[in-house]
C-alpha cells in the first residue's frame, strides 16, 4: 500500500460555532460569501455570518443553484475580480461549496472556467475558501471535489485539486433543523454510497479502512431508522459521518470505484434527479452486474455490516439489504421519470456517458458503455 494522505481543512464543529469564522479568516480579507437561494435567509444562518463578519470588508453573491451551473457561476468569478476579492466563504450545501471552488479557482485563470472541468486546465491556483455547510452530504466541506454542470450542452463534470480543500469548514448541526425531509434523506444516502465507493472495491488487507468505512455504514443505517425523529446527537451524527465519509481518510491507499457516481451525473444532467437519488437508482443495479468482482467485500459487508451469517448468498443479501435501505427512506432504486420510451432514455444516457469519456468506468475500468447498457436496463424502470 502507498498513499500520500493530508486534509488540511480545520473543522469547527457544535453549535454557535460560525461565531468563530472571525478568528478564522484574516482581517484583511475582502470576502464574498456565496450562497444559494436563499434557505440561509430563512433559518438564521445570514444573520449569524453576517454578525460574525462585522469590521469585514464583505459582498455577496446569491443563486448558485442545487448542481451548480457555470452559467451561474461565471458571474461570481467577474464579480470576484472585479471587486478583488481575497476570500469566499460558502454557505450552503455541496452545490454551494463545489461551486465555491470552482469560483475560486477559475478567479485565478485568465481562460475559460470550463477548461477546468474538461481537463484542458489543471488547477494551479485558487483562492482561499471557508466553507459554513448547511446540508451534511458531500464531505465537500473538507475535500478537494467539485462537481459542476453546464445547462446549455447538458453536462455534468468533476475536477479535484488540492487547491480548493477548503481552509476551514464550520460544522453546526443546528444549521440542519430547517432542512427538508427529502434533504436529509438524500444526504443519509449520498454519504452511503461514498462510503461503497472507496470500501466495495478489490480486498487489500486494511482492517483500519475497512473497519472505519463499515462503522460509517453501520451508524448511517441506525441514523436511517430515527429519520424521522432528530435530535440533537442525531443531528451531530449526521454531520460527522457525511464529513468522514468523504474527507479522504477511509479512501486512503486502497481501490476506488466512483462508477455509481459517473452514471448518476449523467441522470441528474438530463432528468434533473437530486445526486444522492441518482446513486440509489445506479448503484444496486451495478452491484449486480459487477457481481463477480464485488463479491468478496459484499459478503464481508454483509457480514460486518449488515450481521448476516456467512454463506454462499450472503453477497447477494448485501444487494438487497442496501436496495432495501433506500427504499425504507422512500427514494426509489430505479428511474421512473423519464421521458419517451425506456430504450430512447437509456441510449440517451449512454450517449452522453460516450459523450464524456465514461467508458471505462469502475475499481477495475471494467464498465464500457455495453456494461453501463446492462446495468441501466435494470436500473431503468418499464414504462
Ligand atoms: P445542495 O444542492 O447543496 O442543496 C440542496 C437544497 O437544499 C437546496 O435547494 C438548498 O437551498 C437546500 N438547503 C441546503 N441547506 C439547507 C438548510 N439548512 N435548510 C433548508 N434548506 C437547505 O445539496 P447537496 O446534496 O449538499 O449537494 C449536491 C451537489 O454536490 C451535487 O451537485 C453533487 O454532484 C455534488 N457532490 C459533490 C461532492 C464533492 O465531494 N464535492 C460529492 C458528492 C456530491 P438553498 O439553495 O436555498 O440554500
Ligand atoms: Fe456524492
Amino acid at each position: 500500500m502507498k498513499f500520500s494522505f493530508s486534509n488540511p481543512t480545520r473543522i469547527e464543529f457544535g453549535q454557535g460555532q460560525i461565531a468563530a469564522i472571525e478568528t478564522l479568516i484574516p482581517k484583511n480579507q475582502r470576502v464574498l460569501v456565496l450562497y444559494g437561494g436563499g434557505s440561509i435567509k430563512n433559518n438564521g444562518v445570514y444573520d449569524q455570518v453576517s454578525k460574525a463578519l462585522e469590521g469585514y470588508e464583505w459582498e455577496e453573491f446569491a443563486g448558485v443553484e442545487p448542481n451548480p451551473t457555470v452559467e451561474t457561476l461565471d458571474k461570481a468569478v467577474a464579480q470576484v475580480k472585479s471587486s478583488k476579492v481575497d476570500f469566499i466563504l460558502a454557505v450552503g450545501g455541496g452545490s454551494v461549496i463545489d461551486g465555491a471552488k470552482y469560483v475560486a479557482a477559475s478567479a485565478k485563470y485568465d481562460g475559460d472556467g470550463w477548461d477546468i472541468l474538461t481537463g484542458k486546465h489543471t488547477v494551479d491556483a485558487a483562492l482561499p475558501i471557508g466553507a459554513i455547510l448547511t446540508l451534511p452530504a458531500t464531505g465537500s466541506e473538507s475535500n478537494g471535489g467539485s462537481v459542476i454542470s453546464k445547462k446549455a450542452t447538458q453536462q455534468k463534470l468533476p475536477f479535484m485539486s488540492p487547491f480548493v480543500y477548503p481552509k476551514f469548514a464550520v460544522l453546526d448541526p443546528d444549521v440542519i433543523k430547517s432542512l427538508p425531509q427529502r434533504q436529509v434523506v438524500n444526504g443519509l444516502v449520498d454519504a452511503f454510497v461514498h462510503v461503497c465507493e472507496q470500501y466495495l472495491t478489490f480486498p487489500q488487507h486494511a482492517p483500519v479502512q475497512d473497519g472505519y468505512a463499515e462503522t460509517l455504514l453501520k451508524t448511517l443505517i441506525a441514523l436511517g431508522k430515527d429519520v424521522d425523529a432528530p435530535d440533537d446527537a442525531w443531528r451531530a451524527n449526521l454531520m460527522w459521518s457525511a464529513n468522514q465519509a468523504l474527507n479522504g481518510l477511509i479512501g486512503a491507499g486502497v481501490v476506488h470505484d466512483w462508477a455509481t457516481h459517473m452514471i448518476g451525473h449523467e441522470l441528474t444532467a438530463l432528468y434533473g434527479v437530486d445526486h444522492a437519488r441518482s446513486l440509489a437508482i445506479v448503484q444496486p443495479s451495478l452491484l449486480r452486474v459487477q457481481f463477480d468482482s464485488k463479491q468478496q467485500k459484499l459478503t464481508q459487508m454483509g457480514k460486518n455490516v449488515f450481521g448476516f451469517e456467512d454463506g454462499e448468498d450472503t453477497a447477494r443479501k448485501t444487494i438487497d439489504a442496501i436496495e432495501a435501505f433506500y427504499q425504507s427512506l422512500s427514494v426509489d432504486t430505479q428511474l421512473t421519470d423519464y421521458q419517451g420510451d425506456k430504450d430512447t432514455a437509456i441510449s440517451k444516457i449512454l450517449s452522453q456517458l460516450k459523450n464524456h469519456n465514461m467508458v471505462a468506468l469502475g475499481e477495475e475500468k471494467a464498465i464500457t458503455l455495453e456494461v453501463s447498457e446492462k446495468i441501466l436496463q435494470e436500473a431503468v424502470a418499464d414504462k
